[in-house]
């Protein structure tokens, strides 16, 4: 393990716009277990193991953006629990909490979480975030083209028994789960989790029309009020929802709307994918190669010019636009690249 490193309130990352950045979202392999239709074709075409980061450059450049004044790491993927050697790396990342890291989590889709959630909270992480987007076992399938709802929901029961607090993210599909969302939600709130509705965008080839599964969360919401109170909520996770509180469910219901309500302004966050690309907008082509800083001669230095780098490319906003039928993706590459 390298060593835990200590921050220097000069080197912390402010990006152009005046944005600190205190969020990173690491993507630990673009391999998965599912196929998810809005996410990725069946014969999605996984990178070599050698392309993708080491442990030890994992751990390494995650010290490196904690140096930075980063406090919260997301691991993501791909699923990110498909990696064999992935408990090594919570543990390892858990030994930084209270020192400059202030929380470490998960995003999942929870295939395999009743093996890892007890070690994941042994680790340190205190919540996951589970891709849950139907409650049928057929539409599952249909979904993911994978028989795997059962595990998953046994994945997010474990976590709960491990102590772990779950939030469910939803993609809302038109004509797909549309009509499911009330039901979801409910369902969520009455386990105690809070949900999160994103609307779909437009990264990487899948073999849908994009503008097909476009359901606008606007439209979702009037579905909503026809049965529910929605009251705007104050809370703030420091991301891109807006949240609302359900009179009738008592839970809390986050919206992403990347299309109808631009949310880049807080933006806190980068992201980096399992090659190391470093990503400062989900939306945007800009990069920074980690790999090749932490592959270097000087790979300190070399990392702290990139991240330098990043701060200055960094886009004010995001560019998708879900208007065109037959588009190209708005970015080639998918969101198991990113993460997310
Ligand atoms: N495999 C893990 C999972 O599904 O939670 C982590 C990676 S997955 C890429 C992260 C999140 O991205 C999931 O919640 C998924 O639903 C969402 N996602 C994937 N492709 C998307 C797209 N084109 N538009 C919106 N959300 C997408
Ligand atoms: Fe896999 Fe997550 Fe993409 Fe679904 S959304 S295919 S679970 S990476």
């Amino acid at each position: 393990m390298t060593e835990l490193p200590t921050r220097h309130p000069d080197i912390i990352l402010v990006d152009a716009f005046k944005r600190r950045i205190s969020y990173l979202r690491l993507s630990v392999t673009d391999r998965c277990d599912l196929r998810c239709t809005y996410c990725m074709p069946e014969r999605m075409t996984f990178l070599p193991k050698r392309e993708v980061l080491s442990l030890e450059e994992l751990d390494q450049l995650a010290s490196g953006f904690i140096e930075r004044g980063v406090t919260k790491i997301r691991i993501t993927g791909g699923e990110p629990l498909v990696r064999r050697d992935i408990m090594d790396l919570f543990r390892a990342l858990g030994r930084r909490l209270g020192h400059g890291l202030q929380e470490l989590t998960l995003t999942t889709n929870a295939t395999q979480l009743a093996e890892h959630a007890d070690g994941l909270a042994k680790a340190g992480v205190k919540r996951v975030n589970v891709s849950l987007d139907t409650l049928d076992r057929a539409r599952f399938l249909q979904l993911s083209r994978r028989d795997a709802l059962s595990k998953v929901l046994d994945g997010i029961a474990a976590a709960r028994e491990a102590g772990l607090k779950v939030k469910l993210n939803a993609v809302a599909l038109k004509g797909v789960n549309e009509d499911e969302l009330p039901d979801l939600i409910a369902w969520a709130h009455g386990q105690g989790h809070e949900v999160t509705l994103i609307e779909v965008m437009p990264l990487g080839d899948v073999e849908e029309e994009r503008l097909d599964q476009y359901l606008p969360l606007d439209a979702v919401r009037a579905q909503l009020e026809r049965d529910w109170t929605l009251t705007p909520s104050d809370h703030s996770s420091g991301g891109p929802a807006r949240y609302f509180d359900i009179a009738e469910t008592g839970g809390r219901l986050g919206l992403i709307t990347p299309h109808t309500h631009n949310f880049c302004d807080g933006c806190n966050r980068l992201r980096v994918t399992a090659t190391g690309q470093l990503y400062p907008c989900l939306g945007g082509s800009e990069q920074v190669d980690l790999r090749a800083a932490l592959r270097s001669e000087a790979p300190q230095e070399q990392l702290g010019r990139a991240l330098d780098r990043a701060m200055i490319i960094k886009p004010e906003k995001h560019n998708f636009r879900m208007d065109e039928r037959g588009a190209d993706p708005a970015l080639a590459r998918h969101m198991s690249m990113t993460g997310g």
